[in-house]
C-alpha cells in the first residue's frame, strides 16, 4: 500500500515554486518544502522495512466475553526522522503530557478508535485490536501527515503556511482511515480507486469532527483540515466536502483544485492520478447523502459508506462504489442513489455501472506488421520527483531526420500489445516518484510506468522528447 500523505505533492510543489520565483520571499520556507518532499521520497524508499513491524494485540489479554481493549501510543521523533521515536503517552495515561501536539494526537486517536468501535463495530484498524502507534514532531518543519502501513506520522508544519498536523481532529481520523481502508477494501492508491481511498479518509475525518463537536449533518461545516493553514494563507481549510474547490484561493498556493461533479473530473497522471483532487466528487456525494438522510452523519451515511467499504475490492471505481453504497443503504437507498446522481456518477434513473466490472477492452485493429507506421507519435512524460510534465511528438509522414528510427521503434514496441499489458499495470500503483510515459499513436493512448518500460520504449520516448531541445 502506498503511503498516503495528507498534503498532496502538488501543493508542496506550489509553495516551493512560488518561493523560488519570488512570489514568496522566504528561502527557508522553500527549503522546508523541499525538505518535506525529500523526506517523503526517502521515506518511500524505506517503507518496506517499516512494514515488517506490524503490531497486534495479544488475544490472550482479553477474556472470551470481554471486548478487546483499545490501545494506542503516541511517540515523539524529537524533530528527527526516527520512527517511531520515544514513547510519551499511551492509553493508560489519562493525564495530559503538557505537549499540545502529543495530547492532540492522543485525544484524536482515542476519539477515532471510539468512533470506529461504537458507530461501526470495528475494533481498531485491523478489527482485531491492533495497538495504534503514532509519532509527532517528525522531521524539521515537516509539512505532511501520513499512514506508513504500520503507524501514523505527523509533522509540525513550517509555521508559515502550515501549522502542526495534529491541529484538526479530522486529520487524525483521516490518517487512521487509510489504515482501515488498507485492512478492508485495500483500494489501490491511484485514479478512481485512489480517489475513493482518499475520500473514505475524509469521510471518516469529517464524521469524527462532527461527532466530537456534537453536530448533525446540516450543522457541520464539512471542512477538512480547518486550522491547518496559518493566518497568512487565504483559505479556510484544505478541502470542502460540501463545496469542493472552494476551500482556499491564495496567491501562493493557488486555488483549491477539487471538482464536485464528474463533468469536471480531472484527468491527470500527477498525484497518482489526482487522488487528492477527484476525491472531491465522492466527498460531495457523501455530503449530499448525509444531509439527505439527516441526523448524525456518522450513524447515517457514515455507517452506509463503512459497510460498503467492506464489500468492495481494490480496483473499485466511483460507479462501483456508488452501487455498493446503494446496495447496503436499506431504507435510504433512494437518497444515496440521488446523492451519486447529484455528482454525475450515476444517471438520474439510477443506472450505475456494476462494481468491479471487467475492463471492456476491445482489441484494437492490429496496425503493426500490416502496414508501415504513419501519422503523429506523441510522448508525454509525467511524474518524477519534480512532477513536471513534458510532451513532444514526431510526424512519421514529415521530413524529421528521426522518422526512420521512430518508425522502427513504433513497430517493435507494438502499442496494441502495450495496451493489453497496461490493463494489468493499472491494477497496481506505480512506484512513487517514477516517471510515467504516455504514448499516443494511431488512435491508441497507453500509459507505461517507468519500471515496466522496455529499452525500445525508453529509446522511443527519449528520441521523441529530444525534439524539445531543437
Ligand atoms: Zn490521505
Amino acid at each position: 500500500m502506498s503511503r498516503s500523505g495528507f498534503i498532496p505533492p502538488y501543493l508542496l510543489q506550489q509553495v516551493a515554486e512560488a518561493v523560488s520565483s519570488g512570489l514568496l520571499a522566504e528561502p527557508d520556507l522553500r527549503v522546508a518544502c523541499r525538505h518535506t518532499m525529500d523526506l517523503d521520497a526517502g521515506f518511500r524508499a524505506g517503507r518496506s522495512a517499516h512494514r515488517a513491524r506490524t503490531q497486534a494485540a495479544d488475544p490472550e489479554q482479553a477474556g472470551p466475553e470481554e471486548p478487546t481493549a483499545l490501545a494506542w501510543t503516541v511517540h515523539t521523533a524529537g524533530n528527527t526522522q526516527t520512527l517511531p521515536g520515544d514513547p510519551v503517552r499511551d492509553e493508560t495515561d489519562e493525564s495530559p503530557s503538557g505537549d499540545v501536539t502529543v495530547d492532540e494526537a492522543w485525544d484524536g486517536i482515542r476519539a477515532s478508535l471510539d468512533m470506529f468501535r461504537e458507530a461501526f463495530g470495528r475494533t481498531s484498524y485491523d478489527d482485531a485490536g491492533a495497538r495504534v502507534s503514532a509519532t509527532v514532531h517528525y522531521g524539521q518543519d515537516y509539512q505532511n501527515a501520513f499512514w506508513d502501513g504500520t503507524q501514523l506520522v505527523f509533522g509540525d508544519g513550517d509555521g508559515r503556511v502550515f501549522n502542526r498536523f495534529t491541529i484538526a481532529v479530522d486529520i487524525l481520523a483521516h490518517e487512521l482511515g487509510h489504515a482501515v481502508t488498507e485492512h478492508t477494501a485495500g483500494l489501490v492508491y491511484r485514479d478512481q480507486p485512489g480517489a475513493l481511498n482518499e475520500s473514505m479518509s475524509d469521510v471518516f475525518g469529517s464524521c469524527l469532527k462532527q461527532r466530537v463537536l456534537g453536530q448533525d449533518a446540516t450543522e457541520a461545516d464539512w471542512l477538512i483540515g480547518e486550522g491547518l493553514f496559518t493566518d497568512t494563507v487565504r483559505g479556510k481549510a484544505l478541502r470542502s466536502m460540501s463545496e469542493p474547490g472552494t476551500a482556499y484561493d491564495d496567491p501562493v498556493l493557488g486555488s483549491d483544485p477539487q471538482p464536485g461533479h464528474m463533468d469536471d473530473y480531472v484527468d491527470t497522471r500527477d498525484d497518482n492520478g489526482g487522488v487528492h483532487i477527484n476525491s472531491g466528487i465522492p466527498n460531495r456525494a457523501f455530503h449530499l447523502a448525509a444531509t439527505g438522510i439527516g441526523g448524525s452523519s456518522t450513524e447515517g451515511a457514515g455507517k452506509i459508506w463503512y459497510d460498503a467499504l467492506l464489500t468492495v475490492g481494490p480496483t473499485t471505481d466511483f460507479a462501483g462504489f456508488a452501487a455498493a453504497t446503494v446496495a447496503v443503504a436499506g431504507e435510504h437507498a433512494d437518497v444515496v442513489r440521488e446523492a451519486w446522481a447529484g455528482v454525475g456518477v450515476v444517471t438520474d434513473d439510477g443506472a450505475g455501472e456494476p462494481a468491479d466490472r471487467p475492463d471492456e477492452h476491445t482489441p484494437a485493429e492490429q496496425p503493426s506488421g500490416t502496414r508501415e507506421p504513419a501519422g503523429v507519435v506523441e510522448v508525454r512524460r509525467s511524474g518524477g520527483f519534480a512532477g513536471i510534465t513534458v510532451t513532444s511528438s514526431v510526424d512519421l509522414d514529415g521530413d524529421d531526420p528521426r522518422v526512420g528510427e521512430v518508425r522502427t521503434l513504433v513497430h517493435r514496441v507494438d502499442i496494441t500489445l502495450l495496451e493489453h499489458e497496461a490493463a494489468a499495470w493499472a491494477e497496481r500503483p506505480g512506484r512513487p516518484d517514477a516517471f510515467t510515459y504516455v504514448i499516443v499513436w494511431d488512435g491508441h493512448e497507453v500509459a507505461v510506468p517507468e519500471d515496466h518500460a522496455t529499452p525500445d520504449l525508453l529509446r522511443l520516448a527519449d528520441l521523441i522528447l529530444s525534439a524539445r531541445d531543437r
